[in-house]
């Protein structure tokens, strides 16, 4: 084999290694938008948002479910009592 086709195998060959890497970023970040027990930055301002024009929240507190609303606004599992936070998006 000619060095100038090793050079070009071995080019496409990282070239293939770049693009499946580039995938695998890809769907490891769809994984974690999905599956993380934390909600992403932007979901934890919309509820945060939602918490403190709540009559219900108090002294960092929800009244209607008892919870602490800071932890209770970064875990994906939590939900609003009176389904006043946004949907988490792809979930419905
Ligand atoms: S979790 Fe819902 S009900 Fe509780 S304070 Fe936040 S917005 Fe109000």
């Amino acid at each position: 084999m000619s060095r100038d086709t090793q050079l070009r195998y071995r080019e496409a060959f990282f070239e293939r290694q770049g693009v499946f890497a580039s995938a695998v970023r890809g769907a490891t970040r769809v994984a974690q938008a999905t599956y993380s027990p934390t909600a992403s930055v932007e979901l934890q301002e919309q509820r945060w948002l939602a918490c403190l024009a709540c009559d219900a929240h108090q002294r960092g507190q929800c009244m209607a479910c008892g919870c602490w609303t800071a932890p209770k606004i970064r875990l994906t599992s939590e939900q609003c009592p009176r389904d006043a936070w946004p949907e988490i998006a792809g979930s419905s």
